[in-house]
């Protein structure tokens, strides 16, 4: 079997959390910047059909691509970095792999055979990695293999990997894997132990590693180096050090440094080069130099972890190197929120971003911080839950409509200017029913959003079910909230913005999965720089 497009595996042991990801972006980063067209997917083994369902306290963030997938939020990753945007080929979970051999062996297609694991399941998740490759569209291939090897959710995935090497051929397909040094503080040593074990185990299922990225908090010693190559039958050039950064920004540099992308390159038979960072070491730069600071305030419900608002942190990272300003993100609970703490709480930050969400839990605090904004002329930006919230503050304590609310929260209120689609009223299924993925916007020329975007027709990604009223519209606009964007086709409102202050801007879309190091997203740079204007004031 010939290949054109090459493949690389990524798999991790140990533990998991060592940042496959960003290893697998990095490195995609190194090979794109070096002329070779790269795209990375991610094979998830759990049972869900995608994310979408996944509370953000189990998996983080779900991230949505331009073709409407709930994905994993390493996608988000891979765009950033890249600069290209992903879809529903790029993440793949075990539930969809079964879901769509099952429903082939209910058309009969398996013409009375048994089907199994192997070869029915691995034929499955060996067609879905190929599928970017036959694309013709991609030089390699980086597929990331989710979980740890040894996990017994992972075994298809690797006997897929172990197949896909042996059909490819050498210099067609490669496996890095990615482990643990962990650093004994009693002992004061390195140790490679839980490596060599690791290594071991994908043995056991046939799969040699090529390449061993070492995630470590100390340098590693050229001794150990060669240690490492001896028993796990890697060449010594090929063990590569990966150690803690203080931005995931810089792993890329790192990896360049440690020679990772010419050690790929020479495996696969492809001539490497310099690869041009020009772009994204001015953005390092920026970011690292910063001329003020500034803090905003993160208004929602899942704020003990960093990963369920991820593209809304790394959004403020980049709109924060494009305006030469260190975004400190303070994360504020929105249950914790009332009108006796709220002056407390806010009255220091610079900006208020309201966070995207679903149900009750937490909706009265996040409207007190609206008021509280608006009133106080501090940058607003609501995005999704954030912008209906915003809505319903308008319609509760400006136009004195007391029980204003959504019919999320409360379907019998006698003022839903938040009101559940048209289409979404007879769904009944909860995965992938949602309004998903990029959806059309206009934009009116007298906005905010027309000098943000430089442009009256725009395309953002969506992930909801509920939309402004529009029986209310014309009531709230007469009341002084604008609908400055909407769909084109529907009408359905995408952005409010409220003249009398000097920045407050709710969308119903989220602009933070579109942000990139290439590209900071403009609502994010223009919110940002509205809050460093604010604080100036201050
Ligand atoms: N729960 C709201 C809706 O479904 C908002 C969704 C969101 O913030 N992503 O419309």
């Amino acid at each position: 079997m010939t290949s054109e497009t090459k493949y690389i595996f990524v798999t991790g042991g140990v533990t998991s959390s060592l940042g496959k990801g960003i290893i697998a972006a990095s490195l995609a980063k190194l090979l794109q910047a070096q002329g070779y067209r790269t795209t990375i997917q991610k094979l998830d083994p759990y049972i869900n059909v995608d994310p979408g369902t996944l509370n953000p306290y189990e998996h983080g963030e779900c991230y949505v691509t331009d073709d409407g997938a709930e994905t994993d939020l390493d996608l988000g990753h891979y765009e950033r970095f890249l600069n290209v945007p992903t879809s529903q080929a790029n993440n793949v979970t075990t539930g969809r792999i079964y879901q769509s051999v099952i429903n082939r062996e209910r058309k009969g297609e398996f013409l009375g055979k048994t089907v199994q694991v192997i070869p029915h399941i691995t034929d499955e998740i060996k067609h879905r990695i190929q599928i970017l490759g036959n694309s013709g569209d991609y030089d390699i291939v980086i597929t990331e293999i989710g979980g740890t090897v040894g996990d017994i959710e992972s075994l298809p995935y690797i006997e897929a990997v172990r197949q896909l090497k042996w059909d490819l051929g050498d210099n067609n397909a490669l496996v890095i894997h990615l482990t643990l040094i962990p650093y004994l503080t009693a002992a004061g040593e390195l140790k490679t132990k839980p490596t060599q074990h690791s290594v071991k185990t994908l043995m056991e299922s046939g799969v040699q590693a090529d390449i061993l990225v070492c995630r470590t908090e100390h340098e590693l010693p050229s001794d150990l180096k060669r240690k490492l190559a001896l028993f796990c039958n890697v060449r010594e050039e090929a063990i590569i050090q990966s150690i803690d950064a203080s931005t995931i920004y810089d792993v890329p540099n790192m990896m360049l440094d440690e020679g990772l992308d010419k050690v790929v390159l020479k495996k696969l038979a492809l001539n490497s080069d310099v690869p041009d960072l020009t772009r994204w070491n001015e953005f390092l730069k920026r970011h690292k130099n910063p001329k003020s600071e500034i803090t905003i305030g993160l208004i929602g419900k899942y704020v003990e972890l960093q990963d369920s608002y991820k593209s809304i942190l790394e959004a403020f990272i980049h709109a924060g190197a494009e305006n030469e300003v260190k975004v400190n993100v303070e994360s504020v609970h929105s249950e914790y929120l009332n009108a006796d703490n709220i002056k407390m709480k806010l009255s220091h930050l610079d900006g208020v971003l309201v966070a995207p969400g679903f149900g009750e839990r937490g909706i009265e605090g996040k409207i007190t911080a609206i008021k509280y904004v608006r009133e106080n002329n501090i940058p607003f930006l609501g995005i999704c839950l954030g912008m209906q919230m915003a809505v319903i503050e308008f319609c509760r304590n400006v136009m004195e409509l007391a029980d204003a609310n959504s019919t999320e929260m409360d379907p019998k209120t006698t003022n839903p200017v938040i009101d559940i689609m048209e289409d979404q009223k007879t769904i009944t299924d909860m995965g992938g029913t949602m309004r998903l993925g990029a959806w059309d916007c206009h934009i009116e020329k007298e906005s905010i959003a027309y000098k943000v975007y430089q442009s009256q027709d725009i395309k953002e990604r969506h992930r909801h079910r509920y939309e402004f009223n529009s029986n209310f519209k014309d009531q709230v606009e007469a009341a002084g909230l604008k609908a400055t964007g909407y769909n084109p086709e529907t009408k359905l409102v995408e952005i409010i913005e409220n003249p009398s202050h000097p920045w407050f801007v709710g969308v119903q879309y989220h602009p933070e999965y579109k942000s990139t190091v290439a590209n900071p997203h403009p609502l994010f740079v223009a919110f940002v720089k509205a809050s460093l204007k604010h604080s100036k004031k201050k």
